[in-house]
């Protein structure tokens, strides 16, 4: 990062940190963002999808879209569509069974040895596929009064070993707030490992400064990041080097994607997305087929055609550089493996 040279303060805001300001200036707006692009208005369908799950992307992300280009794979996940307002049978609200899940205010304990806690709702962009993009994040979240609940409820589970801080995304919380949250999960004797379920490093490579590393460092847990990132075109110089940063501190670097229609859904797309994470020092770990919410139906890719890619990824990259194709299912006792296929001849991409 190129160091901020200082200035006079003019705007109060100038106190904030570069990613909280970065937060304050990104798109809301999809006119906005169609502007930016260089597309014309008439690219987006139907206000209502923006309505009920807002446009967020911050201009840093934006900056990564070809202009010009309706179908580009980052502008597909951020701009609402009039396909999501859509009612699809089989598309719900809570397609994951969280809800039925939570075993204290913001506290997710669906498999054995650890334990996932929802910090917050809010995220440094809102992907259109989200799967809690329908979670009520204000009665089930873990809000900072809870936190007290949720370390007794842990302390009744001494075989809980990782304590996963997810969301939404944890790191849109202040840096003095997730150390506060660090310090009084360390004090759990049975806890080795913190994970961060974030896209931010990807999203906001801004949010990888001193203060986040900071208490990275000073914790006693092994930290591991999972990143979630879909496509290769999200990967520029910036996002390296903050995940050459989180790298230098120590955490162990993994990456998630969900398979996308029309944004990562061929073979050649997605090994270009391991060799480019891999350069970054990062190895995939789950390739999610999309969970059913209510309003990503659009997105949707076959289980056949999603089990093929797999096939032909094993049979075009080394071992290691092949995520697993998952699938999550309510009541099971991890996410379900989807084995690959050889079905002999390429399957067309199916429509519909
Ligand atoms: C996905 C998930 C985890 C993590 O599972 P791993 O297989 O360890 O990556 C943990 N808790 C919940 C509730 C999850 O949804
Ligand atoms: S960053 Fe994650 S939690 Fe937030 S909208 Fe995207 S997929 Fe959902």
């Amino acid at each position: 990062m190129i160091p901020l040279t200082p200035h006079a303060i003019q705007d109060p805001d100038d106190a904030l940190a570069p990613w909280r300001r970065a937060m304050r200036d990104a798109v809301r707006d999809p006119f906005e963002l169609l502007r930016l692009v260089e597309l014309p208005a008439t690219t987006i369908g139907d206000a209502a999808a923006a309505r009920e799950f807002p446009l967020l992307a911050p201009l840093g992300y934006i900056a990564r879209m070809r202009r010009g280009d309706p179908n580009d794979p980052l502008l597909l996940q951020v701009l609402p569509q009039a396909a999501e307002t859509a009612e699809v049978p089989g598309f719900i609200t809570d397609p994951v069974g969280d809800l039925q899940a939570l075993s204290a205010p913001g506290l997710l304990h669906k498999y054995h040895g650890r334990a996932l806690i929802v910090a917050t709702g809010a995220c440094a962009v809102h992907c259109r596929y989200c799967f809690r993009r329908h979670f009520p994040y204000a009665e089930s979240g873990a809000s900072h009064g809870r936190l007290e609940r949720l370390i007794e409820a842990l302390r009744q589970h001494p075989e809980i070993d990782e304590i996963i801080l997810s969301g939404g995304d944890p790191l849109m919380l202040d840096d003095e707030k997730l150390s506060a949250w660090v310090k009084a999960l360390e004090e759990l004797p049975q806890l080795r490992r913190l994970r961060l379920h974030s896209r931010m490093p990807v999203i906001l490579p801004e949010r990888v400064d001193e203060a986040l590393l900071g208490w990275i460092c000073s914790t006693r847990l092994q930290v591991v990041c999972v990143i979630h990132c879909n496509h290769a075109n999200e990967l520029d110089h910036d996002v390296g080097e903050a995940l050459n940063r989180l790298r230098m501190a120590g955490v162990s670097l993994l990456n998630q994607s969900v398979l996308l229609r029309d944004i990562n859904d061929t073979t050649e797309t997605l090994a270009s997305l391991s060799l480019r994470l891999f350069e970054f020092g990062v190895l995939p770990y789950y390739l999610h087929l999309l969970d059913p919410v209510a309003g990503a139906a659009h997105f949707n890719i076959p289980e056949t055609h999603a089990r093929e890619i797999m096939h032909n990824l094993r049979a075009s990259l080394p071992g290691y550089l092949v995520p697993r194709l998952v699938r999550e299912e309510a009541g099971k006792s991890g996410k379900t493996d989807i084995p690959p296929l050889d079905t002999g001849t390429r399957l067309q991409p199916e429509s519909g």
